[in-house]
């Protein structure tokens, strides 16, 4: 079985979800992930943030222009009536649920629920739009397979019983349609798998299912050499390692959920990156083969923290490493790139939430300096990443600078060598 996870844009109007109805509609059993349609999950957050600020006639103004473009996206997209009501009855239920939002306690239990409704709406639309057309199709909700465990992550023993259950209670159908990046946590609250994760559900449902292959379809035709919003003439790269592909996306390559090639990885199961506005294009392949001695592509990340941190009894001694690391895993802060010299260590990391814990821990045996880097992409030029990261202090630069190195540190020692070259 195959799984296939169309984003945002995919599914963005409603001739895009009739674009991809047929393509998903070709006899092949499958799973499809569904993304909200784009813009739908940003506006949820401003609802959000309109009940956070307590401005519940915000959040209702917002609500009530929402549920005016989803009403208009019904009455474009089914052709009976008998389609039109029962949709359109769905939409009601689901915008008074929003609206009840307004009326009591705001936390970010209630914030979780709001922003995860985009993928209902979009999966409940193109599941009903399949059942007018007769196609042998049915939602199965990710609420009741898709689980976190405490620390946060992927519970894939749980994920793999639970769909099985779902796929058994539906035998036989064509096209099973469910939700990208919502799930429960460990207490079976409703969580999601941060901005972008219906790329991250796609792989876990294939490892758990064991697909043949994932295709992420999305609106370019693969994974680019660059950045294609900052870079121009970019091309796709037809072949990644899972390493490879897993270092773009992880140092800035929004193509892809930073963490979503793991499961895949590790099930081997091959991930294509395809697009949907052009679905001959051969795309990007993701598998345990590359071409080697190549430099296949650059990413760049925004808002990193960098942390430069020295001691002069470094020089010669041993364990300050160890003493490092052991602050940052207590404090379950992962470090992104790592660069040391003889009297220091600078790293870079992502998540600040205990930056200070950690500053205080740090500063018992070292000097501490922090950098923000909020924007790294305001090169005049338009000459993209590379043309700008030239211009930074070498060590900041080789933090900032992901070469997809897995295959080529036989030519470039670091990103460091490749930038001085
Ligand atoms: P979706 O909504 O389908 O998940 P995303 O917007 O998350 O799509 O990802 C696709 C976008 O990623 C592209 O439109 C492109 O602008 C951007 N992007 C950033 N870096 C790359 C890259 N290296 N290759 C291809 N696309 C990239
Ligand atoms: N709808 C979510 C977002 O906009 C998840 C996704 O599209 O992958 O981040
Ligand atoms: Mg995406």
């Amino acid at each position: 079985m195959k799984v296939l996870k169309f984003g945002g844009t995919s599914v963005g109007t409603p001739q895009r979800m009739k674009d991809v109805v047929k393509l998903i509609n070709d006899g092949e059993q499958k799973i499809v992930v569904l993304s909200a349609m784009s813009g739908t999950t940003n506006t949820l957050i401003e609802i959000a943030d309109y009940l956070y600020k307590k401005n519940p006639e915000g959040a209702n103004e917002t609500i009530n222009s929402l549920e005016k473009k989803y009403r208009r996206h019904i009455d474009e997209l089914y052709s009976t009536e008998e389609w039109k009501e029962k949709t359109l009855d769905f939409i009601k239920q689901e915008f008074d649920y929003l609206r009840s939002f307004t009326k009591g306690i705001f936390t970010m239990f209630e914030e979780k629920i709001i922003v995860g409704q985009g993928e209902i709406l979009s999966t409940n639309m193109v599941t009903n739009y399949l059942q007018e057309l007769g196609v042998n199709a049915t939602l199965i909700p990710a609420l009741e397979f898709m689980r976190t465990d405490k620390n946060g992550e992927p519970d894939l023993q749980y994920i793999g019983e639970k769909i099985k259950i779902q796929l058994e209670e539906n035998p036989g159908k064509e096209i099973y349609i469910t939700q990208g990046f919502i799930c429960r946590n460990a207490y079976g609250e409703v969580d999601n798998l941060q901005r972008g994760g219906s790329d991250y559900t796609a792989s876990l449902i294939g490892a758990a299912v064991n697909a043949t292959e994932i295709q992420i379809w999305t609106d370019i035709d693969g994974m680019h050499n660059n950045d294609p919003r900052f870079v121009e003439n970019t091309s796709p790269v037809s072949q990644l390692h899972f390493e490879e592909a897993a270092e773009l996306a992880y140092f800035g390559a929004k193509i892809l959920h930073p963490t979503c090639i793991q499961p895949a990885k590790f099930a081997r199961i091959p991930v294509k990156l395809l697009n949907t506005m052009d679905p001959t294009a051969p795309g990007t392949v993701i598998s345990n083969e590359t071409e080697y001695r190549k430099i296949k592509a650059v990413a760049a990340k925004d808002n990193i923290t960098a942390i430069n941190i020295t001691s002069s009894r470094m020089l010669l001694a041993y364990g300050f490493l160890r003493k490092v690391f052991e602050i940052f895993e207590s404090y379950k802060t992962s470090i992104d790139m790592i660069c040391t010299s003889e009297v220091g260590v600078s790293v870079s990391i992502d998540n600040t939430t205990n930056l200070s814990a950690i500053l205080n821990e740090l500063k018992k045996f070292a000097q501490c300096h922090i950098e923000r880097i909020e924007e790294i992409r305001h090169s005049e030029s338009g000459k993209g990443h590379v043309h700008h990261l030239r211009c930074w202090r070498p060590r900041l630069a080789e933090c900032r600078l992901r070469i997809s190195s897995h295959r080529c540190h036989e030519e470039y020692s670091s990103a460091h060598d490749f930038i001085r070259r």
